[in-house]
């Protein structure tokens, strides 16, 4: 169970995979659309590009693999190059946004949907390609979704003019409507790779009380009875976020540590718990410990976000414990904003999730939750991201690739017509689109920037301004996650929360992208950044991304000013004065009136009343404001808006209009010719 040695040049692991090698690579060669399946963990995407590129069919270009997840696509990318023999970044890189570690003489990238989305962008042939392996297809994330469509348009039928060969496409997934795939895809052959897996046993938890649902202090509870009462193997926990699992980790830490190890479990000792988190945002080469099996005797606990329910295979896990619930982006009608919500998990994702147990022998699930819960709140399938996020990025993607026909593009599962109405409208709002639904010389600079559409808005208001400096620093600090540390412990809390109001407060404490920028700055400024963000409860982590975020955001920009057509303009105004206005420019759209006491009116036609959010430096501050413009929104029984600046009546008076001016069929009549 243990034994597996790992860092030294490796050897391919004997997966399932390796049995199909033969047949897989003979696939390739004689087809050009073709779909893999196989059970999670059999090797697919570390190993299929690697018999690949070792039977020469990477001759005559690079083989692109997608992944829909960041730290999946590096992950992955770090254990080929080991596998290899070769250094990251050499024959095999991987490139996630804002961060691209390629070369030239890189013939297998690794990188996510949305870089290989935006590459198309400037190359639409992917000239640089042989094969393009659309990896995790089962996820249905809404890059993947396009990518299907893009890619059965530019390849199905015949070579297009301008490539030298060939492209060849696998998609390849774990379960998948498959039949449905390949029809897709003109009716392309599937091969499914045998693998095995053990029994897993299933078990719902007895809920003492229903706020015991997928809970943090529930999911240690189970956790710390399975470790004391079960047999060896390693332990797989399944929370929703980074915050629940710092805190199931700590709580786990000091549990563990009170146990009293002379407890004896089926003869033999529990000797210790080694407790490592998983998620997103976590530094690369903490995220590898994962991966490393524990010294002999002790137990490995991985908290996990559902990153591990397929992306990433650990071996040596024999006991999940499933909250049942995960974080989703959600657009929410009632607000007009896509939303990140916790939502229970579908069937099919919790048997994906307990499967993990059975990799290497028979295991056990426990799932935080009851058989009525499970009959009654999880649906069936999950619902793909093209049907339930906002699709404004993607449906600007499309237009600068000349899809003017947005509607009947072929979508894998067409998203809803109201959604690609809305998509519309809200470009046409911020001056992407004109009014026949044509690309303007504004949207084909907005799609440059890798940012929500108001984002780069405001970013090339302000260099069309010369300030870029306000603006850059800005998007770079909202294009990262977690900036401000918020500890669980009261009284810490009470210490932070003092800190971040003192950063607010030095810049007039009533705006807080000002904030991000005051932080941005004061930062970049210090002697010693690390022990500046420590003092101010700041995560050195997150800003330390930023600044690379900033670096390439500036490039993007220097280089758009140097179009003989960029916009200039110039304002007279106070630095604060501009920044505001810059804002204005994009978020326009999010614009709030305020109401009553402490309530908005959204003015965008869905009229909704928005709170502040207690996060906020304008919270409590309400009735000193009349107008406002905001970032984000948290729904729970009320709706709050995030990151919010004051803005005044007369900078939005002149853009309000157009919130309202514009039929969105009028713009989609044109986009049905
Ligand atoms: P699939 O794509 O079929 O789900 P993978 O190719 O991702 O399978 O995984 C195959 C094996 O490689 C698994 O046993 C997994 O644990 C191992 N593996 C994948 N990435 C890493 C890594 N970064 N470090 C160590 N082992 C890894």
């Amino acid at each position: 169970l243990r034994g597996r040695g790992a860092g030294a040049a490796m050897a391919a692991p004997a997966l399932p995979i390796r049995r199909s090698r033969r047949e897989l690579v003979e696939a390739v060669r004689e087809r050009p659309f073709l779909i893999v399946t196989g059970e999670t963990g059999s090797g697919k995407s570390t190993q299929l590009p690697k018999y690949l590129y070792e039977a020469g069919l990477a001759k005559h270009g690079a083989i692109g693999v997608t992944q829909p997840r960041r730290v999946a696509t590096i992950s992955v990318a770090q254990r080929v190059a080991e596998e290899m023999g070769c250094e990251l970044g050499a024959l095999v890189g991987y490139q996630v946004r804002f961060d691209d570690c390629t070369s030239e003489d890189t013939a297998i990238r690794y990188m996510t949907d949305g870089c290989l989305l935006r590459q198309i962008l400037t190359d639409p042939l992917l000239s640089k390609y042989s094969i393009i392996i659309l990896d995790e297809a089962h996820e249905r994330s809404l890059s993947t979704d396009i990518l299907f469509g893009l890619l059965k348009k530019l390849f199905l039928q015949k070579k297009p003019e301008g490539r030298k060969t060939d492209m060849k496409v696998v998609v390849m997934s774990a379960t998948l409507e498959v039949e449905k795939l390949s029809e897709f895809f003109g009716n392309c052959s599937v091969l499914h790779i045998p693998g095995r897996s053990y029994p897993v046993k299933e078990i719902f938890c007895n809920l003492l009380s229903p706020r015991d649902v997928g809970s943090s202090a529930y999911a240690v509870k189970v956790t710390l009875d399975v470790h004391l009462n079960e047999p060896e193997g390693d332990i797989l926990v399944f929370l929703t976020g980074q915050n629940e699992i710092e805190r199931a980790c700590d709580l786990l830490f000091k549990k563990a540590e009170s146990i009293d190890y002379r407890y004896e479990v089926h003869d033999r000792a529990v000797e210790g718990l080694l407790i490592l988190p998983l998620y997103g945002s976590m530094a690369t080469d903490q995220q590898k410990r994962i991966f490393l099996p524990a010294p002999r005797g002790i137990r490995k606990c991985v908290v996990s976000t559902n990153i591990a329910a397929t992306s990433l295979t650990i071996e040596g896990v024999r006991y999940v414990v499933d909250s049942g619930f995960v974080k989703q982006l959600n657009h929410n009608p009632r607000v007009g904003l896509d939303i990140l919500e916790v939502v229970p998990i579908s069937k099919s994702e919790a048997k994906q999730r307990a499967g993990r147990a059975g990799r290497t022998s028979a295991g056990k699930s426990y799932g935080l939750y009851s058989r009525e819960f499970w009959e009654r709140c999880m649906p069936e399938h999950t619902v793909p991201e093209i049907r339930r996020t906002s699709l404004t990025s993607v449906i600007l993607t499309l237009k600068c690739l000349s899809v003017h026909d947005v509607i009947r593009f072929p979508y894998l599962d067409p998203p809803e017509e109201r959604h690609i109405l809305e998509a519309l409208k809200e470009l046409y709002q911020c001056g992407a689109i004109d009014r026949r639904g044509h690309v303007t010389r504004l949207g084909e600079f907005l799609v440059q920037f890798p940012l929500p559409p108001n984002l780069s808005c405001a970013v090339i208001k302000a260099a069309s301004l010369d300030c870029e400096d306000l603006l850059l620093p800005i998007a770079a600090m909202l294009s990262v996650e977690n900036v401000f540390i918020r500890p669980g412990d009261p009284q810490k809390q009470k210490e932070a929360e003092l800190q971040h109001q003192e950063l607010a407060s030095q810049v007039g404490g009533c705006n807080d992208f000002a904030t991000l920028l005051n932080i941005f700055e004061q930062c970049k400024a210090s002697k010693s950044p690390s022990s500046w963000c420590q003092e101010y409860w700041i995560h050195w982590r997150a800003v330390k991304s930023a600044f690379s975020v900033e670096r390439q955001l500036r490039e993007i920009t220097t280089k758009l000013k140097q179009l003989p057509d960029f916009p200039k303009e110039t304002f007279e105004g106070s630095r604060t004065e501009i920044l505001r206005r810059c804002l204005c420019a994009g978020y326009f759209i999010n614009v709030a009136r305020r109401s009553a006491a402490r309530t908005f009116c959204t003015m965008d036609g869905h009229g909704s009343i928005v709170y502040i959010h207690p996060s906020s430096t304008l919270y409590n501050q309400e009735t000193l404001l009349d107008w406002i413009i905001f970032h984000d929104v948290v729904v729970t029984s009320k709706i709050y808006v995030r990151t919010v600046c004051p803005v005044r009546y007369e900078w939005v008076k002149e853009l309000l209009p157009r919130l309202h001016q514009v039929d969105a069929y009028e713009l989609s009549s044109v986009a049905r010719e």
